[in-house]
């Protein structure tokens, strides 16, 4: 059997493994993410380790350089992490082990692996939504990840900000106010003053949430319509606040887009990930087994 490997980076985790296409890991390690030096090196001493592989998926936190032709190709671009502006982590990977690394959005290859293994089975266009640190958003439109100027942005599209009803001026350090700004983890931690997960489940936090997310995806189903939507990430484990978010979504939506994929509810529409604390390492995994070009570097046409 011939194995692939996958690499998850995260802000705090990066996650490697090995596995088969079908799914199995043979092998799997868990680091601490650092600065990138030290990191890299790590990563790379797990796959020296590891059963032989030729083709490596990974699936970075972002923002990341996804342009073939571009000499900052796999490298973290914007990032307000220390030290990781302009890591060259694909190239590192690539010299180091002599593989083909496919390189990819950490919520592009969890689409990917919800859509190989998890709750996108079966369905072409797919969005793969994570509320936590950050608010991200992986499309599939068929069996790639969308990739335009750069990867989407959707985190920080704009959505209403009635200032009498929630005065919290925003977290984004670029927007101030856009989506990610008002409904990501920190966020919430600090407007309420403390971590999402201390809030009680009846607390007026998850009313104000619910509704951001709304129309967050509101604009995605208005623009692109897609065939599902994965709602993931820690802020989504409060008990209650997906059933709240589909009817919020449903609101929203209003009855103007008639598809039997919108059924009342949203219950087969607005969807919790399948593949748990695995998505992302399974998702780099997924993203080596597609394999494709539209990841690695090629000669300018
Ligand atoms: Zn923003």
């Amino acid at each position: 059997m011939s194995f692939v490997g996958g690499v998850e980076t995260g802000g705090s985790w990066c996650v490697c493994a090995v596995g088969s296409c079908d799914g199995a890991i043979v092998a799997q390690e868990r680091l601490p993410t650092t600065d990138p030096q030290e990191t890299l090196s790590a990563i790379i001493a797990f796959f020296r380790r590891a059963p032989r592989v030729e083709v490596v998926g990974v699936g970075s936190f972002g923002p990341v350089d996804l342009d073939p032709r571009s000499p900052t190709w796999g490298e973290v671009m914007a990032t307000p992490k220390a030290g990781w502006r302009n890591a060259p982590v694909a190239r590192a990977l690539q010299r180091a082990l002599d593989v083909q690394v496919v390189f990819e959005t950490d919520v592009g290859a969890a689409a990917l692996g919800e859509q190989r293994w998890g709750a996108g089975q079966g369905v072409g266009s797919l969005a793969y939504m994570t509320v936590g640190t950050g608010i991200g958003v992986g499309l599939l439109l068929g069996r790639e990840p969308w990739h335009g100027i750069s990867h989407p942005e959707v985190g920080h599209v704009r959505v209403p900000h009635d200032t009498a009803r929630d005065p919290f001026p925003g977290s984004c350090p670029y927007h101030g106010d856009c989506l990610e700004g008002l409904a990501c983890g920190p966020a919430l931690a600090a407007r309420w003053g403390r971590p999402a997960e201390q809030l009680d489940p009846d607390h007026e936090a998850w009313p104000l949430e619910a509704a951001y997310i709304a129309a967050g995806l509101a604009n995605l189903v208005f623009t692109l319509a897609p065939e599902r939507i994965i709602l993931g990430g820690g802020v989504m484990a409060a008990p209650g606040l997906l059933p709240r978010v589909r009817r919020e979504l449903e609101n929203l939506v209003a009855g103007y887009i008639q598809s039997p994929a919108l059924a009342p509810g949203l219950e087969q529409y607005l969807v919790a990930p399948a593949l748990g604390d695995d998505a992302g390492v399974l998702g780099a995994i997924a993203l080596a087994c597609a394999g494709s070009a539209y990841a690695e570097p090629r000669a300018r046409p």
